[in-house]
């Protein structure tokens, strides 16, 4: 047990509704408190242990507020490093931010996640549209990776040395970082500060996690709500519960499973969303708001429904 805060379990059993692992296998080892108490022992290597996805949606209704899937992300399993420079060529493009210019001026700064880049691309280009139509001059990032899929595969190294890229390229820019993937801002809004404390980045990571927002919350705070059509469905990614939604419609809240690597691999989806899926009305189009969500849905999920970026529906 890494952080005495893991030690306020209650055992009320309130995460178990949220837990994803727990749901799909019933077992107490695969629930939150199941976790806590492998931790409590030392049993950190635990299948268990491995197995959580780091969804974070245990947190957001655990009234001690037990931070697990942060600190499961701080102190990882103990899993191979491969040398950060590694992953650097594996993933070019995306992990030299700091070496590019900063972007032009322009207010809001969009995040050109991996997502953003190579999977929903469309949606940027709506929402370059529909910022310009409200009056705004939006700027972008070069494409970034925020490092939580590093931090996935069990690399924390490589995933410090991304973050602090990051961290680094955006102390060059100023006003609000919108994106639109909800683990990227899961990522820069609570890892970033969580992995920098005590170092000398701290303050960059403070100050960026009070400027990053879903790009739904950024309009909420400018405009009325964004509604979604009523033969769309949200899917709202588990980093994004406990968050504001600037989003309105037919919500699905069940986890997909991507954050863990493997499980994009696999062409199942988790029986609760399956059966979610079932229950629900027939659905033309599925939105969701994050690149992993995307990709196991998109992998996953035979047409109708399609599966989109909320954002493509904007002004529809
Ligand atoms: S909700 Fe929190 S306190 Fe209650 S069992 Fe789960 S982890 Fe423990
Ligand atoms: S982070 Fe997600 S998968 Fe892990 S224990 Fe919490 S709810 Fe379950």
């Amino acid at each position: 047990m890494t952080r005495p805060e893991l030690s306020l379990c209650s055992r009320c059993g309130r995460c178990l509704s949220v837990c994803p692992t727990y749901r799909e296998t019933a077992l107490e080892t695969h629930s939150p408190r199941g976790r806590l108490f492998l931790l409590s022992r030392g049993l950190k290597d635990h299948p268990a242990i491995k197995s959580c996805l780091r969804c974070g949606s245990c947190e957001t209704v655990c009234p001690n507020r037990i931070p697990l899937a942060e600190n499961l992300c701080l102190e990882p399993p103990g899993f191979p490093q491969i040398p950060p420079l590694i992953w650097e060529k594996i993933l070019t493009g995306f992990l030299s931010p700091e070496k590019r210019d900063p972007p032009s001026a322009g207010e809001p700064l969009i995040l050109l996640s991996c997502g953003a880049t190579k999977l929903y691309p469309r949606a940027v280009k709506k929402l370059r549209i529909y910022l310009k139509n409200l009056g705004f001059n939006p700027a972008e990032t070069p494409p970034l990776c925020c490092g939580l899929p590093l931090l996935s595969l069990e690399q924390k190294r490589a995933f410090l040395r991304v973050a602090e890229k990051n961290l680094l390229y955006l102390a060059k820019t100023k006003g609000p970082l919108v994106t639109l993937c909800a683990s990227c801002l899961w990522t820069l809004r609570r890892l970033y500060p969580l992995f920098f404390r005590d170092t000398e980045l701290e303050d960059l990571s403070k100050d960026l996690s009070l400027r990053v927002y879903e790009i739904g919350q950024f309009l909420s705070f400018i405009k009325e709500r964004v509604f979604l059509p009523a033969e769309v469905g949200f899917h709202v990614p588990c980093h994004l519960r406990g968050e504001a939604l600037g989003v309105s419609g037919a919500r699905l809240e069940a986890c997909c499973g991507s954050a863990q690597p493997k499980s994009l691999w696999q062409k199942e989806m988790p029986f609760f969303l399956r059966e979610k899926l079932l229950k629900g009305r027939a659905l033309r189009a599925l939105a969701t708001a994050c690149t992993g969500c995307y990709l196991k849905l998109k992998r996953t999920l035979k047409a109708p429904p399609e599966v989109k970026h909320w954002v493509e529906f904007l002004g529809v």
